[in-house]
């Protein structure tokens, strides 16, 4: 059973979340994949923590307007930044560090990797590090590739470039992307919101974003329920269980 059908398994079965598809629970199932697949998706922890992350960026007003919601609620977020728009944008990218956001490696041009040779995956992935490097002097640790494809030869290219793989918790997609409205958003990441999730947000989308609409609600809300919102290294941090890419 490959990564996809496990991960879809729920939905093809028509359950709800919380239903058990085996006699394991899903919550469970999804653990031990991650463990034995090195992926990182969640993160067990006791804080109630939980942590944001911005694909695709940065977006001259994207970007700038998820940061200044961001800084109203004291929150640290990831930005999988892509290495092009980086280069267009530097100054987004130092603002992303100086407000205490981290940064991720998600490819210099955002290309398809499904049909990527060893050499093409590992120059998209340097280049977009080394452009971040040069803005910013930091080294980027964590990689998210374009769509969360994963197959052996972009994680073990990623792992032999130092990289962790993230992506993020499955019911914690906000499909932000698809612009399917401001509450479905909302309630999408609000209602399912459990401790140590990874959640999915874009910053750059095509046309009329509804994100930084659905963070000014989303935000309170959680922050009400007790939840502080952190990057992803301190939630990798918090758990005891250390993952590495290819570690059972
Ligand atoms: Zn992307």
């Amino acid at each position: 059973m490959n990564i996809w059908s496990l991960l879809f398994l729920p939905f093809v079965c028509g359950l709800p979340f919380h239903h058990e598809v085996t006699s394991i629970p899903v919550e469970k199932q999804l653990h031990q994949y991650t463990e034995q697949q090195g992926i990182i998706k969640k993160v067990q922890t006791d804080h109630r923590w939980i942590a944001f992350t911005f694909d695709d960026g940065p977006d001259p007003q994207e970007t700038n307007e998820i940061l200044d919601v961001l800084k109203q609620y004291h929150a640290k977020a990831t930005f999988f930044v892509v290495g092009e728009q980086a280069t267009k944008y530097p100054d987004i990218v130092r603002r992303e560090v100086s407000e205490g956001h981290e940064l991720a490696n998600h490819t210099y041009s955002h290309t398809d990797f499904k049909h990527l040779s060893k050499e093409e995956v590992k120059e998209e992935i340097v280049k977009s590090e080394n452009e971040i490097l040069s803005i910013t002097g930091q080294q980027t640790i964590l990689f998210r590739p374009p769509g969360g494809y994963c197959n052996d030869l972009i994680m073990k290219t990623a792992e032999q470039l130092g990289y962790t793989v993230i992506l993020w918790t499955w019911y914690q997609d906000s499909k932000d992307w698809s612009k399917p409205g401001v509450h479905q958003i909302v309630n999408r990441v609000v209602s399912n919101a459990h401790s140590g999730d990874i959640v999915l947000f874009h910053d750059r989308i095509s046309g009329k974003s509804q994100t930084v609409k659905a963070l000014k609600v989303i935000l309170p809300e959680l922050q009400e329920q007790g939840y502080s919102f952190v990057t992803i290294s301190k939630l990798l941090g918090s758990n005891q269980i250390r993952y590495h890419i290819g570690q059972n």
